[in-house]
């Protein structure tokens, strides 16, 4: 069906494709329009944070003045494609129709409108701007603490990720989250490409489980955080994603250390990779809960991870139990696995009170909010792993094969 809905002049120059019976009425456009409350909504939009930059704030006022000059139902109309004036790229051909020879009909009146036009085109291919707390849409409430800044709905993957390169309350989360992502990429590559005669395949192979986890988690996170703002249901379910990659990163870091603390027991390797699973299962599905992401439930969200985590314990213990402080410390690197388990529960802890924006609401808007700190945490323990793991396994095949017990005996 032909769209005929945005501007006087577009609607002028579609006259040829479109029927009198595809055109809605002015009438019918208001009708919906009003409806819709969708002018409202996003003039009070457009104009809720433009304290934050001048020039937005000055563009903002001429676009508000301009659209107030248009009938209702093309200013409406002009912003139907999203709840919250998520306009899309495509429109910009649309616009340029309005700046060719069939201006100059309208002529000398004209003129300050072209000025409101050039400005209101160049806010339109701005596609939006960020917006008070107060007016996000429910499902996008997350942390209260943060006041401005936040992206409305954008309903567009595309606009999603163009988003990347502007500054929200998520450019922070989704940068600290892409950088560690591209970071384990390349190391995952550069391992897994050595010669064998360097890296045998079983290292490869265990190594690969931490490989996967970690990129899984930072792939997951910073594409959630990108997305997020696109609509509730895409948001939801790449929030839930989100939770997998954490569980998915704790358990592909256990793989390698229970492989190589546990080199020469099988049992107690394999009963605590099961263990790991299923924990890691179990978090999986808890995660899988609708309510699970709801604000309410961050101090159960960090717990559940923690607890996860902390499972590391029984094993580790298990170890310095059976070979004693000295070994653990020197040979299964210990040290790196408290310090990675301190970074983990730290990071944790700080995103589920929410400091320092609990403390000083509106200053952390955009950077060193709690989640940033938290994500710059998980990145780091991810780091402070494979540097353990390495050492780990460094340590055990200088030792070459298992001695068989009979022959200890
Ligand atoms: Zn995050």
């Amino acid at each position: 069906m032909c769209d005929c809905s945005t501007t006087e002049a577009e609607m002028t120059l579609a006259t040829s494709a479109c029927t009198d019976r595809d055109r809605p009425t002015v009438t019918q456009q208001e009708a919906a329009c009003s409806a819709s409350n969708q002018y409202h909504d996003c003039k009070e939009d457009i104009t809720t944070d433009t304290a934050d930059n001048l020039q937005q704030q000055e563009s903002s006022h001429l676009l508000q003045r301009h659209l107030d000059q248009l009938p209702l139902h093309q200013a409406g109309c002009w912003h139907r494609n999203g709840g919250a004036c998520a306009i899309t790229e495509e429109k910009d051909d649309d616009i340029d129709g309005m700046f060719d020879g069939k201006l100059d009909f309208m002529a000398m009146p004209g003129r300050a409108l072209d000025k409101a036009e050039e400005i209101a085109r160049r806010v339109w291919l701005a596609g939006w701007t960020v917006v008070h707390h107060q007016h996000l849409p429910k499902w996008l409430r997350d942390n209260d603490f943060l006041i401005k800044g936040h992206r409305p709905p954008l309903n567009s993957f595309y606009a999603c990720f163009k988003s990347i390169f502007r500054i929200h309350t998520e450019t922070g989360n989704i940068w600290t989250h892409l950088l560690g992502f591209v970071a384990f990429i390349a190391i995952a590559t550069y391992f897994l490409t050595r010669p064998t005669l360097e890296v045998q395949w079983q290292e490869k192979a265990v190594f690969s489980a931490f490989f996967v986890g970690a990129i899984l988690c930072l792939g997951f996170s910073f594409t959630f955080h990108t997305v997020f703002c696109h609509s509730e249901r895409i948001g939801r379910f790449f929030n839930k994603l989100d939770y997998c990659g954490i569980a998915l990163l704790t358990m592909g870091s256990f793989v390698p250390w229970l492989y190589y603390s546990f080199y020469c027991r099988t049992e107690p390797k394999i009963a605590y990779m099961a263990l790991i699973f299923i924990l890691g299962t179990i978090s999986i599905v808890v995660s899988m809960w609708d309510k699970f992401a709801e604000p309410k439930y961050r101090p159960l969200r960090a717990g559940v991870f923690i607890a996860l985590g902390l499972s590391g314990v029984i094993p580790a213990m298990h170890y310095v139990i059976t070979e004693g402080f000295y070994q653990a410390v020197n040979y299964a690197a210990l040290g790196w696995l408290v310090l990675m388990a301190i970074l983990y529960i730290v990071g944790a802890i700080i995103y589920a009170v929410r400091i320092p924006e609990r403390i000083w609401p509106g200053k952390f808007d955009i950077w060193f909010q709690s989640h940033q700190i938290f994500h710059v945490f998980v990145v780091a323990a991810a780091f402070v792993h494979f540097h353990g793991i390495s050492k780990i396994a460094t340590y055990r095949l200088s030792f070459g094969d298992c001695i068989p017990e009979t022959e200890v005996d």
